[in-house]
């Protein structure tokens, strides 16, 4: 998508701090880090939000949660924890609309709903 921020950031047209790439997945430091880890994970195909998913979607979905899990690893946190959040939706508090997943962590994570 043309107007989209995160489609810029993987077109590199907007710079960012990159921690993985691959042919379908880009990882980058959220510009507002609200933890010490603060990772955005997101599709290289445009989904705007959770409720877009497709069934040919499922298996991309199941390699973001795998690139998470590397990514927990490369920076040290999957001993100590993390925390994975999709903001879904204007009640769900989404801003950017194209799928991302909130990798946070780096210190006792505070303001549990759930
Ligand atoms: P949402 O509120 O939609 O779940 O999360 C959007 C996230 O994207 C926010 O945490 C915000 O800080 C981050 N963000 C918005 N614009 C940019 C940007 O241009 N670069 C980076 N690295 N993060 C961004
Ligand atoms: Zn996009």
């Amino acid at each position: 998508m043309e107007d989209c921020i995160f489609c810029k950031i993987i077109k590199k047209e907007v710079p960012s701090q990159i921690v993985y790439e691959d042919s379908q997945i880009i990882a980058f430091k959220d510009i507002q880090p609200a933890a010490p880890i603060h990772i955005l994970v997101i599709p290289k195909k445009h989904i705007p939000s959770l409720i877009n998913l497709n069934k040919e979607d499922e298996l991309l979905v199941g390699q973001i949660y795998t690139v998470i899990n590397k990514i927990a690893e490369d920076l040290k946190i999957k001993e100590k924890g993390f925390r994975v959040i999709v903001n879904c939706g204007k009640d769900g508090g989404q801003e950017v609309e194209h799928l991302h997943f909130h990798l946070l962590g780096g210190k006792q994570l505070g303001e549990k709903i759930v």
